[in-house]
């Protein structure tokens, strides 16, 4: 009976003792906590690096013991941590970085540049972090303009991900001729007179062997990471990377170096069931493995190339249709990439897949259609990377298998180009976010980096105003608000990789990630959102970045 009645007492004591001091309190906010109904909080207090209460000044402040660190905002807008749902790599690198060039001929002098600098018969690389669109003659440098600066040493300008610029001397070591044959899902360009001008497009860039970059380290990685933490990222995807990478992460996790949250998709190379079945038993990596730091989140495939190479129903605008041949390229046909992607769902695996045009993603929609009849993947989130040129008859196929769309900003940087590419009906279309979220999809957003700069303030201001860097507007039906390109860039995104319940907005018992605006994102002019500098950034209750 004493026991009872001690044991009692002991409860009761607990139930009424204060919760512990916060480890750090935010107050004096606009904070945005994208919650399910958007609502505005005051402050926020922070313990064992996560949200353990979001509200009004004076509550918060209460939750402050002796050691709490307290952040006064000054009316500063907070953010839930932004996240980039397809992103590569932060740019940069050991080769000439073109990504500040604004014409031809700046490219040109970068190139002349590093030629005086190497040794005859050195080959010339480029980092792949620039576009043409960011050129003032809205066009590629061809061989014709390279050979003039590097008559002897050859050069290859890497752009994106999808294409090689080759001058005279690269074309003549790796033995590419008028008569070299077309490979199946790639193409070497000609010019109007049928001249090679130098350009290889997907898998036509096999034909070069580039020298080995150099091995991914752990400090590489935490300089990229550094990159992304100040322009407001939290957490990333990256759409395709190796094992070595995924263990590298892993790696920075267990030394606790990670500054960001990381879910990798692997990307295996296989073309059939047996070679996929190999690959994932030699990677040792299970689905979905892994945890709120670094985690697995699926498979990635590709099917068409990019820009310049996105496979469509109808033919590219002339002169790039060819007199109405070319249609883009097919880089993975439908049997292989069938045949993978219905072993993938038997092995319990996740698949996204890159599909840019509207004939990749009928190929893409046959294969999961397949897979989905062997075994439902409703509900298990596969993905369409890309979907730029979306059909209204593919909509309804897109939601009978409950599909996630990671869509990113390409149409900001590249629009230019793609209205001459696909004219200007299309280009005004390319990843159509408005029709997508009137579809009621998921769309989480990202740039694609280093294809597009990594700022997701860049995708934001995008998504609501289609706006592009030297194009003007494009597609203004597709505008979004401002609320739905903030979701679209935290709690879309962490759906896409099954975590919302833990991120992607600011609610208690969430992971302690978030983002610190010197203007409130909401009413601010639109342009503001473009330029505004991130004051600071949070991982898991740390601060990550600081404006200096
Ligand atoms: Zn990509």
């Amino acid at each position: 009976m004493r026991f009872a009645i001690v044991a009692a007492l002991a409860v009761s004591v607990a139930a009424q003792a204060p919760a512990p001091a916060a480890d750090t309190i935010l107050v004096n906010g606009h904070v945005v906590t994208v919650d399910r109904a958007f609502s505005i909080a005051q402050a926020i207090a922070i313990t064992g690096g996560r949200f353990t209460a979001v509200g009004a000044d004076a509550a918060i402040r209460k939750l402050a013991g002796p050691k709490t660190t307290t952040i006064d905002l000054r009316g500063q807008t907070v953010i839930p941590g932004l996240a980039d749902g397809h992103l590569h790599d932060a740019g940069g690198g050991p080769g000439v970085d073109l990504s500040r060039a604004r014409s031809i001929a700046d490219i040109l002098a970068a190139v002349a540049a590093r030629v005086k600098a190497s040794r005859a018969g050195d080959v010339i690389v480029s980092n792949s972090d620039w576009h043409e669109a960011q050129l003032k003659e809205h066009r590629l440098p061809y061989r014709a303009d390279l050979d003039p600066v590097s008559p002897d040493n050859p050069v290859v300008l890497v752009r994106g991900g999808h294409e090689y610029i080759l001058n005279s001397a690269a074309l003549q070591k790796w033995n590419i001729t008028k008569d070299t044959p077309q490979a199946s899902g790639g193409r070497i360009t000609r010019d109007a007179r049928g001249e090679l001008n130098g350009e290889l497009v997907d898998r036509a860039k096999a034909l070069v062997q580039l020298p080995p970059a150099p091995k991914l380290t752990i400090d590489a990685l935490q300089e990229q990471h550094r990159k992304l933490n100040a322009a407001g990222l939290t957490s990333i995807r990256y759409p395709g990377a190796s094992v070595e990478q995924y263990r590298l992460l892993q790696d920075m996790a267990r030394r606790g170096v990670l500054t960001i949250r990381v879910s990798q998709l692997l990307r295996l190379g296989a073309d059939s069931a047996e070679a996929i079945r190999s690959a994932i038993a030699a990677s040792g990596v299970k689905p979905d493995e892994g945890d709120e730091w670094v985690r697995i989140g699926g498979m990635k495939l590709g099917v068409d190339g990019g820009f310049e190479g996105g496979w469509m129903r109808e033919p590219y605008a002339e002169p790039w249709g060819e007199h109405g041949t070319f249609r883009g390229v097919n880089t993975m046909q439908a049997a292989a990439y069938t045949e993978v992607v219905r072993e993938l769902n038997r092995l319990g695996w996740r698949v996204a897949t890159h599909a840019v045009g509207d004939a990749a993603i009928d190929e893409v929609l046959a294969a999961y259609e397949a897979a989905n009849a062997d075994q439902s993947i409703a509900g298990k989130r596969w993905a369409i990377e890309h979907g730029f040129i979306p059909q209204a008859d593919q909509f309804p196929r897109i939601k009978a298998l409950d599909l996630v769309i990671s869509a990113q900003n390409h149409l900001y940087l590249a629009g230019p180009s793609l209205v001459s590419y696909w004219g200007a009906k299309r280009a005004a279309w390319t990843t159509p976010v408005r029709a997508y979220l009137d579809r009621g999809f998921v769309v989480a957003g990202g740039t694609d980096s280093a294809v597009v700069p990594y700022p997701p303030l860049w995708v934001i201001y995008h998504f609501v105003t289609r706006d592009t860097i030297s194009g003007g507007v494009l597609g203004a039906d597709q505008k979004i608000s401002r609320t739905q390109a903030l979701q679209i860039e935290t709690i879309n995104n962490a759906y896409l990789t099954f975590e919302e319940r833990v991120k992607g907005s600011i609610e208690t018992g969430k992971l302690a990630d978030l983002v610190v605006l010197p203007e409130d994102i909401l009413s601010c002019p639109a342009k503001n959102i473009e330029q505004m500098a991130i004051a600071m950034t949070m991982v898991g209750g740390k601060i990550v970045y600081q404006r200096p």
